[in-house]
């Protein structure tokens, strides 16, 4: 019985991403693991921080990393694959101050390397899988590229996906060809869909709506992996 682990930056980018690929690898008897790499709960979240979740509708009483690590347990129930939540901060936690901030280049001040590379090292040794599989950090975001680079150090031959829904803006396609399409079928898809409304806090801010998301797992036909 084959063994996929996933390593996902955030509580989501893992169903998005390649929902369907797991889920098939799981219904063709496969064992999947997605282990989330920043999920930690911050105490007083202040600033742009605190603006994450009082966007969603969350006020500050709210532990708002409890709540996803909830729903992404939720998400890997659907397809029963194991949730490992490692206890890194995300980047709002690590000084990266607003939206654009996120997605324009590493912080020399952000250290967090050393422990996300040693905490994926252990993960990767614990799991002792076949596969493991990363994300390519399409669309620039610090922790995306992060985990790319910390598993790439760790793995040189892991197979990057294409970040969704980062991919689906035109400009954001990569260029090279990738290693493996995975064609989605229609329980890839039904499975995929059920995943990722289980990232309810998530959907209005990445989507718009339950419909928006609807719309745009329609209008994938596939899921792509990359070596680099
Ligand atoms: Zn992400």
């Amino acid at each position: 019985m084959s063994h996929i682990l996933a390593v996902s930056p955030h509580l989501d980018d893992a169903a998005f991403s390649i929902g369907g690929m797991l889920a098939a690898h799981a219904r063709g008897g496969g064992r999947v693991t997605i282990v989330t790499c920043f999920t930690a709960t911050m105490p007083d979240p202040a600033g742009f921080a605190l603006a994450c979740q009082l966007d969603k509708g969350l006020g500050p009483e709210v532990d708002y990393m409890a709540l996803r690590r909830a729903e992404d347990d939720a998400a890997c129930a659907v397809i029963g694959a194991r949730a490992i939540h490692l206890p890194l901060p995300e980047a709002p936690h690590r000084g990266y101050d607003s939206a654009p901030a996120l997605f324009a280049g590493r912080h020399a001040g952000d250290g967090i390397l050393p422990a996300l590379a040693a905490a994926l090292r252990d993960a990767l040794e614990d799991s002792a899988a076949d596969v493991v599989l990363g994300p390519l950090a399409i669309g620039d975001h610090v922790d995306h590229w992060l985990v790319r680079d910390a598993l790439l150090a760790a793995k040189p031959d892991v197979l990057l996906w294409e970040d969704w829904p980062y991919v689906a803006r035109v400009d954001r396609r990569p260029v090279a060809q990738p290693v493996r399409r995975h064609v989605l079928s229609e329980e890839d898809r039904a499975d995929k869909a059920e995943m990722c409304e289980c990232y309810a806090s998530q959907i209005g801010f990445q989507f718009g709506s339950r419909a928006a998301l609807s719309a745009a797992l329609d209008a994938a036909d596939s899921e792509r992996l990359h070596r680099v």
